[in-house]
């Protein structure tokens, strides 16, 4: 515990801290059968495949020797995936770990970083760790309003997040409008087009970032392990780009920071890619049904292209999160605006659905 004359001895920490709050953890729930349904952080519900699962414990045999700080086979075997070069890859400690790495590469205290609102929560949270000032765009309708963001570009731009889709409306942008941006951002101006959902979408018009970022050394594409390959507790995701940039984003790497096993877990999941996907394309049927549903009970939702689901609510949003919790079903409630709830099993949908649709401020 601290004592307030402890503030006078204590050292000092940089101002940006000052605008940053600790984590705090979402309670447990439980409904009144005993169930606990956790939808709230858009994790795949399926544990790992078995051929994952030996790769991990064959890893685990070797945790007293420090991992391969180049993560050479696993950059080995995304680039055959991807059939892009090995210099093109850097991998981190979750994509989170990469965008940290990207905000090191580029920013130096002044900076500014602009990405849309809302989005992903950790951008705010790594920008002003990074020292750089935050830009906030407003969606519109739930979708990046690109030419704003271009708008808020200055020569004090160093990095622009464009989440696609969107955490947490599950909206994507299109090719053309994507494109147009793109060629308005100045080359000195990292874009960092955050896929962490891409293996989920089905709408034809959002385009892969891989190919827009083929010709434009300023565009990187930041991509995951953690959600369609199922590997969120290993912290593990990669990012592709121009070899000049990857090899400046390479030096922002925190020795060491992604382990052995997550290595191994993530090239035994690429080389289980069938299966994986055929539980993406699961996932993608309960979305539709889940869509549908909830849309039959009044609520009015976007048409999302990742792995959860969004309502807005409001001044209601904390009231729908409590009432869902007690229902044993966690969602993300972020007060006064809305909740995202994660596609699971088709058991964890219903019950979600079940209390959706016994919220007593349903529309
Ligand atoms: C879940 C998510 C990620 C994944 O982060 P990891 O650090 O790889 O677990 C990245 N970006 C967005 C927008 C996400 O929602």
């Amino acid at each position: 515990m601290s004592d307030p004359s402890d503030t006078a001895r204590s050292p000092r920490f940089r101002s940006a801290l000052d605008q940053l709050v600790n984590f705090k953890p979402g309670k447990p729930v439980r409904s009144p059968e005993g169930h606990s349904y956790e939808l709230a952080a858009n994790e795949s519900p399926y544990g790992p495949l078995p051929a994952v699962r030996e790769a991990i414990a064959e890893a685990a045999s070797g945790v007293h020797r420090y991992p391969d700080n180049n993560c050479a086979a696993l950059i080995s075997e995304i680039s055959g995936r991807l059939v892009v070069p090995e210099e093109n890859i850097a991998v981190g400690c979750g994509s989170v770990g990469v965008s940290q790495m990207l905000l090191e590469a580029v920013v130096d205290p002044g900076d500014e970083v602009v990405y849309a609102w809302r989005s992903f929560e950790a951008y705010p949270i790594l920008t002003r760790l990074s020292g750089a000032s935050a830009v906030e765009v407003p969606l519109r309708d739930g979708v990046h309003d690109l030419t704003a963001m271009a708008d808020a570009v200055t020569e004090r731009t160093r990095l622009i997040f464009v989440c696609n889709p969107n955490n947490p409306t599950g909206t994507v942008v299109h090719g053309p409008e994507l494109e147009a941006f793109l060629d308005r951002v100045p080359a000195q101006c990292l874009v960092v087009l955050d896929e962490a959902y891409r293996e989920y979408v089905r709408d034809t018009r959002s385009p892969d970032g891989l190919t827009l970022a083929q010709d434009r050394p300023n565009v990187v594409v930041l991509r995951t392990f953690s959600k369609a390959y199922g590997l969120a507790g290993l912290r593990i995701g990669y990012v592709v780009g121009h070899p000049l940039t990857i090899g400046a984003i390479r030096k922002a790497y925190l020795p060491f920071s992604v382990n052995g096993v997550a290595q191994a877990a993530a090239i035994a999941a690429l080389r289980s890619e069938d299966e994986l996907m055929a539980q993406v394309e699961a996932t993608v049927a309960e979305r539709k049904r889940v869509s549908e549903a909830l849309a039959a009970q009044g609520w009015s939702v976007y048409r999302s292209q990742a792995n959860f689901v969004w309502l807005r609510l409001g001044e209601r949003t904390q009231d729908f999160g409590a009432h869902c919790g007690a229902a044993g079903v966690a969602v993300r409630a972020f007060a006064g605006d809305g909740a995202r709830v994660s596609i699971g099993s088709p058991q964890e949908n219903d019950a979600f659905l079940a209390a959706a649709a016994a919220f007593p401020g349903r529309p």
